[in-house]
């Protein structure tokens, strides 16, 4: 029997009925759960998943996990199932999420501000030796990433965390996540304002906290007093930037509702001013924001962008402050233009006490175990015993004297760590991609590494500042929408018709002040074999095509 259409009266009711579930916003009243998270998020609050793995799941094993833990609040404390090996990426988006795993966890150790002691770095590097295979990646928000970790050992690996300061607490789910700061808070020369109290207390107040554990979805935070603009602030659902201001000295530029993935959008300034004091406030102010109003109804529109998008900054700025501060901020003014591109601290450089930071390359954040161990090694022996990782999958040891600085570079050198590295090791970066990832399509970081060594052979002579981003999916965590040159992980078709791996070509992203996204280029999709000529081709063309004082990432 053919369906009866449905009336002009009828269709209006649906309409109706569908707008009054809203967007899942709370502060207006829309607390049912409109979607699978919603609902596990509600029925318990994934904090509290910890118990069940310390007393239940490392006891009695994978098999026991109840699945919305095992895909859901086990995000809480930073545990991810990895990708089962051997399976395709063409498979990625047509099996069923249990197909997809394996017995075997991501774990992400959160580095708030990028701050590590020797001691924290070598309990990272032999929790990686003796639990994780010797894996450890350093990832772009200044995190570790392990992988191979069994559930059996989770409780042992925490403790051990824990017992030197470490811990992996909301690194992962709907939470705040890390915060980034400046790698070179409180040791710079030019800093504008050290940011690191700002962070400390913002962790005091908020993380672990089950008053912001349950958010629409993840929240990403940075803070910087650099002028350099080294925590990528444009991307970041809030971002504090270093700023002075004429009458009230130095403070913070408040950044709200960047973000990149499958709809990016760079942040907005609120036109605000606010001094470190303050700056706590005003993030447990927008996070509230974020919570209450946030979109809970589509995961794919939940992100703080789509409301900044929607409110607009003015109306924005002005339910920060009537509902939340109960106080008018002070207007200030926007940080001026970086003098240079480079925004990783590679190299050796000067700090404002006389002595000095050596900051270095591994190729796409790949370290492991062993490596992390000899570098906590080399720290010790240099310098004063403070480490940090950078936004840029790259670390710094600090507090070198003069004569020691030498001594130092060779050891990291022979680590195969460049301190000097060519602009194409410096510049390129890769998400986890296939090899763990399960969302992924294609390989990142092998390919990553060997197209670095490729391009290193074959540009010897290349100088410029360039980044290069690879991501394994159209999800952006190796940031390719900002990139020189962005790689977006998909199957491609060979010059046989068969289907490969491949990527999708952006062009011309970049962060900065001039940051926008790169352009995608109709129909240009490489092979992953063709890459590395398509690198070269695009690199060369540029130093023939260049005007005066023109540089690659314009
Ligand atoms: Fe995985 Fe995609 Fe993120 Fe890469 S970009 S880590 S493949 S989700």
């Amino acid at each position: 029997m053919a369906a009866t259409p449905e009336s002009p009266a009828a269709a209006t009711t649906r309409r109706k009925a569908g707008r009054h579930r809203g967007e899942g916003q709370w502060a207006v009243g829309h607390f049912t759960p409109l979607n699978g998270n919603e609902q596990f998020k509600k029925d318990d609050d994934g904090l509290n998943v910890r118990t069940r793995i310390e007393t239940i799941y490392s006891k009695a094993g994978f098999d026991s996990i109840d699945p919305n833990d095992l895909r859901g609040r086990m995000r809480w404390w930073g545990l991810y199932t990895q990708r089962k090996p051997g399976i395709d990426g063409g498979k990625t988006a047509i099996l069923e999420p249990e197909e997809l795993d394996d017995k075997y966890f991501m774990l992400r150790v959160r580095i708030d501000g990028g701050r590590l002691t020797t001691e924290q770095l070598r309990v990272i590097g032999e929790i990686s030796q003796e639990f994780a295979r010797g894996t450890a990646d350093l990832t772009d928000r200044q995190n570790v990433q392990y992988h191979w970790i069994r559930i059996e050992d989770v409780p042992e690996i925490w403790q051990r965390l824990e017992a030197v300061g470490l811990s992996t607490t909301e690194a992962c789910g709907d939470t705040p996540r890390v915060i980034l700061g400046s790698p070179v808070a409180g040791i710079a020369e030019d800093e504008i304002i050290d940011g690191t109290p700002v962070i400390e207390e913002i962790q005091r107040r908020i993380i672990g906290n089950p008053a912001f554990s349950n958010l629409p979805r993840k929240f990403k935070s940075a803070v910087s007093g650099s002028p350099l603009l080294d925590v990528a602030h444009e991307i970041n659902d809030i971002s504090f930037v270093g700023v002075e201001h004429p009458e009230h000295g130095p403070g913070f530029d408040v950044w709200v509702g960047g973000g990149l993935s499958t709809n990016p959008k760079l942040g907005v300034r609120l036109g605000a001013w606010v001094s470190r004091e303050e700056a706590a406030d005003v993030y447990e102010g927008v996070i509230s924001i974020f919570r209450d109003y946030g979109y809970r109804r589509l995961r794919t529109r939940a992100r703080l962008k789509f409301l900044v998008a929607d409110w607009g900054t003015e109306k924005f700025r002005q339910v920060l402050e009537d509902e939340y501060l109960k106080r008018k901020l002070t207007d200030g003014p926007a940080p001026a233009q970086p003098g240079q591109q480079w925004r990783d601290h590679v190299g050796v450089h000067r700090q404002k006490d006389g002595r000095y930071y050596v900051g270095f390359a591994p190729r796409v954040g790949r370290v492991d175990g062993t490596t992390l161990t000899k570098i906590a090694e080399l720290a010790a022996q240099h310098g004063s015993g403070r480490l940090r990782t950078t936004a840029e999958q790259k670390m710094i040891v600090l507090d070198i004297d003069e004569s020691q600085v030498d001594s130092l570079v060779s050891g990291l050198e022979s680590l195969d760590l460049r301190v000097k590295p060519s602009p194409f090791r410096r510049g390129t970066m890769a998400c986890t991609g296939i090899e763990f990832c399960k969302l992924a399509i294609v390989e990142t970081k092998g390919r990553g590494a060997s197209l670095i060594d490729e391009l290193e052979r074959r540009l010897p002579e290349f100088d410029e500042p360039i980044t290069i981003n690879i991501n394994g999916c159209p999800n952006a965590c190796a940031r390719i929408q900002v990139a020189d040159i962005g790689l977006k992980g998909q199957l491609v078709l060979d010059d046989d018709g068969n289907q490969v791996e491949g990527y999708q070509v952006h062009l011309g992203g970049a962060l900065g002040l001039e940051a926008g996204f790169g352009r995608k280029v109709r129909g240009l999709k490489v092979t992953a074999d063709e890459l590395p000529d398509y690198v070269e081709r695009v690199v060369r063309n540029f130093q023939e095509q260049r005007t005066e004082g023109e540089r690659f990432a314009q």
